[in-house]
């Protein structure tokens, strides 16, 4: 997407604003500066822009005042707008509006689900101290578990999975069969966020549900990339984040059936049915309801549209680079719609990362929250791949913006960029 052209009402708003009255810091002058004229952005999976509804969903609430725990007129028109929201995000995810508790996003959802019942199911049965994963969940998943694991007892298990990056469905069940009274929770992501493999769902809940173990799944790449249902696929908790599918940061949500006890991880003034204390964000709610709406709505035209640049993309970069290798699910309807991860024999993944940058193309070398740190994709790494092969690779991910201009434009870049990669890595082993 060119992010400087299309992402048209911020960038209306902001240039239309009096800039003279607003006195910028000058790093964050320049930081703006360089986004917005950013020419091709190809980096959805960390963070996509907002959809014009949510802008204009949350715009119109900003200047409102009230808190939804008031009483008067105007805390009950807050509360109203949070509860409509509820409303509409369970009619797009196919949950009860009671089963919606708003967080701050992906992360502490997924601390809510995991922490949450962990210590519930615990506190119920104190034999129950496993919990099942994977080993390619986000660090939003997979440093709690590393945390209950060290200051909770509890006995995490993670599983493998195959090249592909699909859960190992055979490793889960006779994990679950050798013990099923001792296991607290499951833990399984909707869609990969660095190959976009998507996971066997079904197959999970089937193993758990016979012996009652509540199943949660991190959907933040999932939502409003391909359909989900939250009753129909029988999970139980799942976690999603605003500003990957087009509403704002900071916002995000736990779907958790009403009947499961989870212990919350803040205290304080008992919103959210006493499990996640603290002040709504009545304007941030209202956002995340409207591109929850407009994303599902528009599902499968985003879907046929991304699928359709995606497979442009892998086969422009792969003519220009034929030795390039499309990691992920060999099935195009496995994957994310959105994600082509590419390994560039010979290369550095930082290294062409920093080259595309320099010419206005922004990407990443995995999960954005781990960027900059230089260290092997441990999805990779999961799925088989030795160190080398886990750091030559690179994430393009596309978004409701991106334009076949966008995927050209890469397809004309990579070339000469790794070229140059491999050059400078050829150097650096003499
Ligand atoms: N889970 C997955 C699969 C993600 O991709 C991310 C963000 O990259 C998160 C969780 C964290 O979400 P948030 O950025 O809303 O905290």
């Amino acid at each position: 997407m060119a992010v400087g052209l299309q992402q048209g009402a911020f960038h209306r708003a902001l240039r239309s604003t009096d800039q003279t009255r607003i006195v910028w810091p000058s790093r964050m002058r320049r930081t703006l500066a360089h986004a917005m004229n950013h020419p091709i952005y190809l980096d959805h999976a960390a963070t996509t822009p907002m959809a014009p509804a949510a802008i204009e969903a949350m715009t119109k609430l900003l200047p409102v005042v009230g808190n939804p725990s008031s009483l008067h007129a105007a805390g009950r028109a807050a509360r109203r707008v949070v509860e409509e929201s509820r409303e509409e995000i369970a009619a797009g995810l196919g949950c009860r509006p009671g089963d919606v508790v708003f967080t701050s996003g992906g992360t502490e959802a997924d601390n809510l689900a995991l922490k949450g019942v962990f210590w519930a199911r615990r506190d119920a049965d104190p034999r129950r101290v496993r919990i099942l994963s994977t080993t390619i969940e986000h660090h939003a998943v997979l440093d709690p578990l590393e945390w209950l694991a060290k200051h909770e007892g509890a006995q995490v298990e993670l599983l493998p999975v195959d090249r592909q990056g699909r859960l190992d469905v055979t490793a889960l069940r006779q994990a679950v069969e050798r013990e099923p009274e001792s296991v607290a929770l499951i833990s399984v992501m909707w869609a990969n966020n660095e190959v976009g493999t998507l996971q066997p769902l079904d197959e999970v809940v089937a193993l758990a549900q016979p012996h009652g173990i509540p199943v949660h799944t991190d959907a933040v790449q999932a939502v409003g990339s391909v359909p989900v249902d939250f009753a129909a696929s029988g999970v139980d908790l799942l976690a999603l984040s605003g500003h990957k599918l087009g509403g704002p940061v900071g916002v995000g949500a736990l779907v958790v059936r009403r009947e499961l006890s989870v212990v919350p991880l803040t205290h304080g003034g008992g919103q959210e049915r006493d499990i996640r204390s603290g002040t709504l964000n009545a304007a941030g709610v209202a956002g995340l309801a409207a591109a929850v709406t407009w994303s599902v709505g528009h599902i499968e035209e985003h879907a046929r549209r991304l699928a359709a640049l995606r497979d442009r993309l892998v086969a422009g970069v792969q003519q220009v680079v034929p030795d390039a290798i499309y990691n992920g699910a060999d099935d195009p309807d496995q994957r994310l719609p959105g994600v082509a991860h590419l390994k560039f024999p010979g290369c550095e993944g930082d290294s062409l990362l920093m080259l595309l940058d320099a010419r206005g193309i922004a990407c990443s070398t995995g999960s954005a929250c781990q960027a900059g740190v230089a260290q092997p994709s441990h999805v990779l790494l999961a799925m088989g791949c030795n160190e080398e092969y886990a750091r030559s690779s690179l994430r393009f991910s596309l978004g409701h913006a991106s334009t076949e201009a966008d995927v050209d434009a890469l397809v004309a870049a990579i070339g000469p960029v790794v070229e140059r990669a491999r050059k400078a890595m050829a150097v650096s082993r003499t």
